[in-house]
């Protein structure tokens, strides 16, 4: 199993769990206790439940003709705008909620850049009727304050980080300080393929249902279950890893990771990792970060707040590394352009996240025989005043 993670929670070069000495225990409980709680029957029988009644899955996989038509090729879309709340978050969400009560925890906590995941968050803690602590960078609950107000209006208290450059960095060490500090009762969600291990691989096997459904779909689709391109736009990297999961061990499917330029890849207004990161810790494992020459954690930049992040999960870092898949970029304008175009062609707004994998077909050349499968990771309606202020509508 050269792509999935060994015993001691690396992937080839990446992966571990580089944490804080007071942490440790933690990490550790987890550690020990998620394998044996994910694997168990009535684990998997309620995660099954809730993914088909309260997130609505599974999602569709759709054959998008007009899409095909344009770029001579048979486009699948896996649906995961269509979710409960509005993208592939609540899976990882819904997984970790249940975790977390098996564990015995009575309040959790989490960080959020943009807001999506807090609301994933702050969604399955009313769904379950538990305490709910959202960490938030200061200057991000302004620029997000619809966000804000839907975690408040779930129950959930959000706490401003009012250090540093008061961003997701800072939100994500404010969160490990509280955890720290309640590390019997709370149980900490990370919204992503990133963080110590088992972080990534958990987040990663609660995601996998997305290409678990997508084979099966194909397969009726097409009499054939492996595509010959998978597509996903990677911020972190769990819709992504989610969308490739089941197709890793099958070679002939060509996996393209979708990362955000942002302004362009040399203008200093970027979140293209892969190509301007270098190998190093992150938000506590080994992976590939944007940084300078002494190792301060470069900001990045990209117009949609999903993929604004300086590191992937360290699963893509060897994804990358080994070239089991290719990673590529999109620019914040070539993006948006491909976030018009499906809603004109197939009448579809997507989360300008997922329109920078849409951006990937105009580079690519077909054969009239090719299935595609792209994964819509969410829906555009959050991305609307972006949009108006670009398109002038
Ligand atoms: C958060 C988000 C992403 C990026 O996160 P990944 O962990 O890389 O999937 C992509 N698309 C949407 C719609 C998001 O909300």
């Amino acid at each position: 199993m050269k792509y999935t993670v060994n015993e001691q929670g690396y992937y080839g070069d990446f992966g571990g769990a580089y944490i804080p000495e007071m942490l440790y225990p933690n990490v550790e409980e987890l550690r020990q206790q998620y394998q044996n709680i994910i694997t168990d029957e009535s684990f998997k029988a309620e995660f099954k439940s809730l993914l088909k009644d309260y997130v609505g899955r599974p999602s569709p996989l759709y054959h998008a003709k007009r899409l095909s038509e344009k770029y001579g090729a048979n486009i699948f879309l896996k649906r995961e705008d269509l979710n409960h709340t509005g993208s592939h978050k609540i899976n990882n969400a819904i997984g970790q909620i249940l975790l977390a009560q098996r564990l015995g925890k009575k309040r959790i906590i989490a960080e959020t850049g943009a807001g999506q995941h807090g609301v994933a968050t702050a969604t399955v803690c009313a769904l379950m009727g538990i305490e709910c602590v959202v960490y938030m960078g200061e200057i991000d609950m302004e620029r997000q304050a619809p966000n804000v107000a839907r975690m408040k209006m779930l129950g959930a208290k959000v706490v401003p980080a009012t250090s540093g450059s008061k961003t997701l960095k800072d939100a994500t060490n404010e969160a490990m300080r509280d955890w720290i500090n309640n590390p019997v009762d709370t149980h900490y969600i990370i919204g992503s393929v990133v963080g110590p291990y088992p972080y990534p691989e958990m987040v990663a096997k609660f995601q996998s249902i997305i290409s678990l459904e997508a084979k099966k779909q194909l397969l009726e689709h097409t009499g054939n279950e492996l595509p010959q391109y998978v597509l996903a736009c990677v911020g972190g990297g769990s819709n992504a890893m989610g969308m490739f999961y089941h197709f890793l061990e099958d070679e002939d499917v060509k996996l393209i990771a979708i990362e955000a330029a942002g302004k362009g890849v040399n203008s200093g207004h970027s979140a293209a990792t892969s190509v301007l990161g270098k190998e190093g810790i992150l938000h506590g494992s080994r992976t590939i970060l944007m940084q300078t020459e002494d190792g301060q954690v470069v900001e990045p930049y990209s117009i949609s707040a999903g993929l604004d992040y300086p590191g992937i999960g360290p699963q893509h870092a060897h994804l990358h590394k080994i070239k089991r898949a290719e990673y590529v970029n999109i620019t914040d304008e070539e993006a948006l352009q491909a976030g018009l175009l499906l809603s004109k062609l197939e009448g579809i707004i997507p989360a300008i996240e997922s329109a920078h994998a849409f951006a990937q077909l105009e580079k690519m050349k077909f054969e009239k025989t090719d299935n595609v499968v792209i994964c819509l990771s969410g829906r555009g309606d959050k991305d609307l005043s972006t949009y108006i202020k670009h398109f002038g509508f």
